[in-house]
């Protein structure tokens, strides 16, 4: 979004229709749900492992709701003044200009927060009066209070698996949405969906997705991170362009999840037990 100055927030406007939609594969009632939360105007919560398709899934729905969607990403520096906007001061003066998330209340956009637990909690306090019946964004420094337009909606997701005790939602800002719940896809969905993504033959991605089955058991034995979809589509895409399958899991989808030497060679042993 080359008219704001906030690195971390990205404008899509496949909302607009001009654009083939964002493959989504849905797991359950999920597009219903959402569907009717943005008919509503509730704000919604989409809680998972990093990978599994929320992203995904915010990219298919603004498609089909026909929104533009701003995407932020969230971190530990992100400050009210990143979302709302602030005055720069120019040769002739100084400008208001607006953040990601004012743009999107003004323009009635799907406003997705991604990792919205990384965000400082007065950060995320400036959501809380676009999440109840107000749907208004009070702008301090410029004394302005923005109606949020129709079509405004607030998605933010958050991984549990990586809460800890001083990082993790308040009640007070939980209780404010709808929370949708995400886990990697069944292994017909997850093959399903990794060749699709890739053009990989049917047999590659189930056997992958058999892959990392094995690898998720080793959780248990100190993998810290689950390998995800995300990481199997990677590896699918690098064996479509013509690496040899087993090379591509060395480098996308092993590597990528250890430094420890003797995890990383219980991991290779499987993909040779696979491939
Ligand atoms: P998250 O936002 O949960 O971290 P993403 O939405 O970025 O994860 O998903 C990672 C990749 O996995 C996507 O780019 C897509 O290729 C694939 N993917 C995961 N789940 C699905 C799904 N249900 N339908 C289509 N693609 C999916």
């Amino acid at each position: 979004m080359a008219e704001q100055s906030n690195a971390v927030a990205r404008l899509d406007r496949r909302g607009d229709h001009h654009q083939a939609p964002p493959y989504y594969l849905p797991a359950a009632d999920e597009v219903a749900l959402f569907e009717q939360c943005h008919h509503n105007k509730l704000a919604v919560m989409l809680k998972g492992p990093t990978g599994c398709g929320k992203t995904r899934f915010v990219e298919h729905m603004a498609w089909r709701l026909r929104r533009p969607l701003i995407t932020i990403s969230c971190h530990d520096d992100l400050s009210a003044s990143d979302l709302i906007g602030r005055f720069l001061i120019r040769h002739d003066g100084t400008v208001w200009q607006d953040g990601p998330l004012t743009t999107a209340v003004r323009s009635g956009a799907i406003c997705y927060l991604d990792e919205v637990v990384e965000a400082r909690q007065d950060t995320i306090v400036v959501l809380h009066p676009l999440t109840d019946y107000r749907r208004q964004l009070p702008i301090d420094k410029t004394g302005e209070i923005i109606d949020a337009a129709p079509g405004f909606q607030l998605v933010v997701s958050y991984n549990p698996g990586y809460q800890r005790m001083l990082k993790d939602l308040k009640p007070s800002t939980r209780q404010r949405f709808v929370a949708l719940d995400f886990d990697f896809p069944p292994p017909d969905r997850e093959a399903q969906i990794v060749a699709q993504e890739s053009g990989v033959p049917d047999t590659t991605a189930r056997a992958l997705v058999e892959l990392a089955h094995k690898l998720r058991a080793l959780r248990d034995r100190g993998l810290a991170e689950a390998p995800s979809t995300r990481l199997l589509v990677a590896t699918a895409h690098l064996a479509a362009r013509g690496i040899p399958v087993k090379r591509a899991c060395q480098v996308a989808l092993v590597s990528p999840l250890s430094d420890d030497a003797s995890l990383l060679a219980a991991m290779n042993d499987l993909v040779e037990l696979t491939f």
